[in-house]
């Protein structure tokens, strides 16, 4: 890869950093740019949100680190993979996502 294509990738990345910060207040702790999917060498198209609604009403909206990004044809799979798990609360289990199997289940931010 030439050193001005490395450079303009970690631009906008950064600048999509900036974003999400803007957004959601927070940053992914590792910010990878590839799909998180092992030996998966595709953009990491998604970033992946654990979201939550507590019984107050309070709602839980953070990266998932279990997994930070899916290409397209991950998220595809990931999203046919979702499972619940039961419980009194929404709790989904996916193929790539969630492997904690926190309360909650998974969103995706497109990248531009
Ligand atoms: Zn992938």
């Amino acid at each position: 890869m030439e050193k001005q294509e490395i450079k303009r990738l970690i631009e906008h990345y950064q600048s999509k950093c900036l974003e999400l910060y803007e957004k959601i207040g927070t940053i992914p702790k590792s910010i990878m740019f590839a799909c998180s999917v092992d030996e998966c060498i595709e953009d990491g198209k998604y970033l992946v949100m654990l979201r939550d609604i507590y019984p107050d009403g309070e709602i839980f909206y953070e990266p998932d680190e279990t997994c930070s990004y899916l290409c397209e044809r991950h998220m595809m799979e990931n999203q046919e993979s979702k499972q619940n798990s039961g419980g009194t609360r929404p709790c989904f289990s996916y193929k790539y996502t969630n492997k904690n199997l926190a309360q909650g289940w998974s969103e995706y931010i497109k990248n531009a």
